[in-house]
């Protein structure tokens, strides 16, 4: 056969198949039952559904394969059966005469089979049958005013409006929800307390509040939650040290003002050292990466920095664009903001050079300091050059020349 030939074909006419199409071979359940529509086969169990049903039953397998588990569930909107029949074929007179062509895949087609080659065998496959779904963009269209109606309904308060906070415990007296988070999944309107307390462990989240007539971005520090830094379970700290009172956070979903407090009990006492975490290292332990070392008044958190450090590498993002991004996320009408872009850049270079030594093994080495680094160590070696006791033979150096 001729290399060009190793191609995908399309049929060229039906004729040219007639000779070796067959009918279409039919799947029998476990129990023996013939069914006439299977309309899907999972690799290690099956789902049946016929026209008469109103559900549908599944069957899988256990995680340790030894029990068999049903379920029945409501019928959803079927779809057309969907298999790729592979069979071996030594026939040669229905080969189309012309090749390679486009295989054609949508559209009114002639005949229901391609042909393939692989690995010298020609085999015939039944063509795929396309289905709504695979023209999402045009089913979109045709749906569009729903998509619409529901990002309306997320602007205000939803369909089912709560006339008391259902968050709040029993031995408080309920008032009326007026506070969302938009970053917590599937949230419900709640009061100003059940949203603080809720989130104590989640304090970059971003609140709106419901004004009356629209819902109003407020942070969580006006609403008073305080970040306690050192309390792992997010408990108040018995000797607090308030930090700055406009704190400022840089997160993945914004610019946040919030008040901090520095833990002052034991629960920071170094173990080793036997002396208190310092500020900077209360901060790194809660990561939070400091713009500055002594009296840190911006953090920048762990997730931003790395999520930063993939977009520069994966995406050329430059830092100006991706701070700009960051402040339009925060507000989108040109309010004045905190800038912070130039300790960004700082940060993250920082950032990036911490992550040399640690990938460069020099979080682990125990004799010598970041200072003792010799020149080159921190260097990716190649993967493909010749090293010897590492990627060649033990006896390479006997090896003739022409191939050394
Ligand atoms: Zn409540
Ligand atoms: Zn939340
Ligand atoms: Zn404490």
């Amino acid at each position: 056969m001729p290399k060009q030939q190793l191609f995908r074909y399309s049929t060229a006419t039906s004729h040219h198949l007639s000779a070796m199409m067959r009918p279409a071979k039919r799947f029998r359940t476990s129990r023996g039952n013939a069914l006439s529509d299977v309309h899907s086969l999972h690799s290690l169990g099956l789902s049946v559904h016929q026209p008469e049903d109103s559900v549908i039953q599944h069957s899988s397998f256990s995680k340790d394969g030894r029990r068999i588990r049903r379920h029945i569930s409501s019928s959803a909107p079927i779809r057309e059966r969907l298999y790729t029949e592979i069979e071996p074929c030594d026939d040669w007179s229905g080969f189309p005469d012309e090749y390679p062509q486009p295989e054609v895949l949508e559209g009114p087609t002639e005949g229901r089979f391609i042909f393939q080659v692989k690995k010298g065998r020609v085999t015939r496959v039944l063509k795929r049958k396309f289905f709504r779904s695979d023209r999402p963009m045009k089913v979109f269209l045709e749906n569009r005013e729903g998509y619409l109606a529901i990002q309306m309904i997320l602007k205000g308060r939803g369909d089912h409006i709560p006339d008391h906070c259902t968050l709040c415990p029993s031995d408080r007296e309920a008032t009326e929800p007026t506070f969302r988070c938009v970053d917590c999944t599937n949230a419900p309107l709640m009061c100003q307390d059940c949203c603080v307390e809720n989130h104590r462990l989640n304090p970059l989240h971003r609140i709106e509040h419901w004004t009356g007539r629209y819902f109003e971005k407020v942070s969580l520090r006006r609403l008073g939650l305080v970040i306690q830094l050192g309390h792992q379970d997010g408990s108040e700290c018995p000797f607090p040290v308030s930090g700055p009172s406009k704190f400022v956070i840089v997160h993945n979903n914004g610019i946040h003002r919030v008040r901090m407090s520095y833990c002052g009990c034991e629960a920071s006492l170094s173990s080793q050292t036997g002396s208190m975490h310092h500020k900077w290292e209360q901060l790194m332990r809660n990561r939070l990466f400091p713009a500055t070392h002594t009296r840190p008044g911006t953090a920048y958190t762990f997730q931003m920095l790395n999520w930063f450090h993939a977009l520069t590498l994966s995406g050329k993002v430059a830092a100006y664009d991706f701070y700009k991004g960051l402040e339009r996320t925060t507000n989108n009408t040109g309010a004045k903001l905190p800038n912070r872009y130039p300790s960004m850049l700082r940060v993250s270079r920082q950032w990036r050079h911490l992550r040399m030594l640690r990938r460069g093994g020099r979080g682990n080495d125990g004799e010598r300091t970041i200072d003792q680094t010799k020149p080159g160590e921190l260097a990716v070696e190649c993967i493909a050059c010749p090293r010897p006791e590492i990627n060649l033979p033990s006896n390479w150096i006997n090896a003739p020349d022409n191939i050394k």
